[in-house]
């Protein structure tokens, strides 16, 4: 295969902090993968077990309970995308709306997260930090991004990070098809999802498609937000990446808890997160 495009070199460290298990693939998994097949090293800190999702039945596995069934995906999926390491920060799933439990990451105070995943980093010493822009409108990935922001602040060393991207063009397209496929669901007016294009850089992924196709099949207890899609699109949507690098002082973090009514959107990654 051709080698493609990464967001890590060989002999870099990079860490993937993710809010559920399935984000690393249906979020980011062509970015790992290349950063693994480069020869960087990579950790996934996974904050929750994805416990709040729905489940697609599956006669083997309905008894399992569904954080532990999320947690063994993450676990195939990442041997796949050649990850190194994965650590689940235990945080209970927000889900994408509702009221919060106790213990939930949105319900834990930004700056406490922060000081977790930043002992975290501390001992790691990863060279980039790769995680998801939010841009889906799901609370728990904007509530770990804004973490992440500070986390990487109080570090004693400079570390990039990366901002794994929703194109707005193709979650146009996205919710268009979505829209036609299901137009009693209300809340598919969805023209703030994503970030404008001309914000973002785009990663030539398809030389690691396979892997990123086996990585999302991998979570069978999702549906994935790429399974609906037609052929074109969805190759689209798993061929190129769009990413950011994060500029600390650009928007400056909150220290306040996400405000879980301000997120009224459908979630992109699948009915279930
Ligand atoms: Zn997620």
């Amino acid at each position: 295969m051709n080698a493609p495009t990464t967001i890590a070199m060989a002999g870099e460290r990079m860490v993937v902090v993710v809010a559920h298990p399935d984000d690393e693939s249906f979020g980011c998994g062509s970015l790992i993968a290349a950063a693994t097949a480069a020869g960087a090293g990579v950790t996934v800190l996974c904050a929750t077990r994805g416990e709040a999702g729905e489940r697609r039945p599956d006669p083997v596995t309905d008894t399992w309970p569904l954080g532990l069934l999320r947690e063994v995906e993450l676990c195939q999926a990442a041997m796949i995308l050649g990850v190194d390491d994965v650590e689940i920060l235990d945080y209970g799933d927000s889900g994408f709306s509702g009221p919060l439990e106790p213990g939930s990451l949105v319900a834990t105070p930004i700056a406490d997260v922060a000081r977790t995943v930043g002992r975290r980093l501390a001992q790691l010493e990863p060279d980039v930090v790769l995680t998801l822009d939010g841009s889906d409108g799901h609370r728990d990935h904007q509530h770990l991004r804004d973490a992440l922001h500070i986390a990487v602040a109080s570090l004693d060393r400079p570390v990039r990070i990366v901002h794994s991207c929703l194109a707005r063009s193709l979650m146009s397209e996205w919710a268009a098809v979505m829209t036609a496929a299901e137009p009693d669901r209300e809340h598919l007016g969805v023209a703030d999802l994503g970030r404008p294009d001309d914000e973002l850089v785009a990663v030539d992924t398809s030389a690691v498609l396979g892997l990123r196709e086996k990585a999302i099949a991998c979570h069978l207890s999702q549906a994935s937000p790429f399974e609906a899609l037609p052929p074109d699109l969805r190759r689209r949507f798993l061929t190129t990446d769009f990413v950011v690098e994060h500029t600390p002082d650009a928007d400056a973090p909150t220290s306040e808890p996400t405000d879980p009514q301000t997120h009224q959107l459908a979630p992109f990654e699948g009915a279930s997160r």
